[in-house]
């Protein structure tokens, strides 16, 4: 379970909240991931996230397993990363659809000769028609990507050492999404190169837009999913791959329309999963203060209020993972006479609550920067209330993630 957390203050009831499910006889292991854009944004270092895990686990006495991941980072900015993570998120969606040496295509193209034609898949129903054409078109688009997977995993066998680190390949932040019959040789191809993946993130199809619920097609989105997972299970015994090869699930929070579904299908083939999770615990810390009151909802307000002055540039890197109806947002006069109430049920996942409203949820989401900008006036209000935002950051996470994630 990936709990990221940008200010790193939350770590321990996020464990809490971990703590709690594997009571019931599950095995989850928290992922404090955060991403190099994430640091770069709150000024915070590789180092402060080891340091909040570790911290964490101590002070609750965990005894299970748990990572720190280094997440979407690529051969530019691993380095820093390379002492404190053992979870490594190698992002290579920028290099699909580069070119590769002639050579390679070929070599990767007769390699693949006996999967040409009707490739049946154990558990898929309907065999999958491999036409040479289609091969080639996967190839053009993955082989690249997968060599530079190869590349960042070379560099840190070389740096930690071979099975000192978790190898997760991310495709996830493209257009358009992959198949299940794409995934299959890309695992191939990370499988030839010595890349041995133990999570891999594609781009499933819909809308995984950050905060907010599941948009597109579900009968698809379930269909899909569910083939997604036999591939997995078949290139582990086909191509060698890791048995725990899982899929990873990124702006995984708050899809709760697809929890159930992606609970049943695990469940089914009793297989793991890997989901990201990291904005929906900095907005139950807008949560928690505002129901703090005082100075806390201020704040909050605050941060609403310099949100929609900068619209524009908060929401600008995550034009493709958010979706905002600016008619839809409230003015920040009206939002300064609201109470504690009105703001936390407003920004607070609750789908069907009269006063939640997905738009600001979003706004609030790609708002952190803005609380980075206010430094010890923020982290001080998260300390002073540090126990009304652990039970918001708590209860979100076990009460609208796990329980639905793992049909407790
Ligand atoms: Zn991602």
């Amino acid at each position: 379970m990936g709990i990221g957390d940008r200010f790193s203050h939350q770590g321990v009831a996020q464990l809490r909240a971990i703590v709690k499910a594997n009571q019931s006889g599950l095995d989850i292991s928290p992922v404090w991931n955060k991403s190099n854009r994430e640091h770069i944004y709150v000024h915070s270092h590789p180092a402060d996230v080891r340091k909040e895990a570790d911290a964490a686990v101590a002070a609750l006495g965990f005894s299970g397993k748990y990572f720190v991941d280094a997440d979407h980072i690529n051969l530019t900015t691993v380095a820093p990363f390379v002492e404190t993570a053992d979870f490594f998120t190698l992002d290579v969606a920028s290099f699909i659809g580069k070119e590769s040496s002639a050579v390679d295509v070929e070599a990767f193209v007769t390699s693949c000769k006996k999967y040409l034609g009707h490739l049946t898949i154990p558990g898929i129903s309907h065999p999958i028609e491999v036409s040479e054409e289609l091969l080639r078109t996967i190839v053009g688009k993955f082989l690249a990507a997968t060599q530079q997977a190869s590349e960042i995993y070379q560099f840190l066998k070389a740096a930690k050492g071979e099975g000192n680190f978790i190898t997760e390949v991310s495709m996830d932040e493209v257009e358009s999404p992959q198949t299940p019959v794409d995934l299959f040789f890309i695992l191939k191809m990370l499988a030839d190169k010595g890349v041995p993946a133990q999570t891999i993130a594609p781009k499933f199809t819909g809308r995984f837009n950050k905060g907010v619920d599941y948009k597109g097609n579900v009968e698809q989105f379930a269909k899909e999913f569910e083939e997604d997972v036999l591939v997995l299970d078949y290139a582990v015994k086909e191509f060698g791959l890791p048995e725990e090869l899982k899929l990873s699930v990124h702006s995984g929070s708050d899809k709760f329309t697809i929890y159930p579904i992606m609970a049943n299908i695990i469940k089914k083939y009793d297989k793991g999963l890997h989901v990201k999770t990291a904005g929906t615990t900095w907005l139950e810390e807008v949560i928690g203060l505002a129901v703090a009151g005082g100075k806390a909802l201020e704040a909050a307000k605050d941060i609403y209020a310099k949100a929609l002055i900068h619209k524009e540039e908060l929401c600008a890197p995550y034009a493709d993972v958010i979706e905002i109806d600016d008619s839809k947002l409230p003015s920040a006069a009206e939002v300064a006479g609201w109470s504690s109430e009105k703001y936390a049920n407003t920004l607070r996942h609750i789908p069907g609550h009269p006063d939640y409203n997905a738009n600001f949820r979003q706004l609030i989401h790609v708002g952190y920067k803005l609380a980075a900008d206010m430094g010890a006036t923020y982290t001080d209000l998260l300390e002073k209330h540090a126990d009304v935002i652990g039970s918001c950051v708590e209860e979100n996470i076990y009460d609208r993630h796990l329980k639905r994630l793992f049909n407790l």
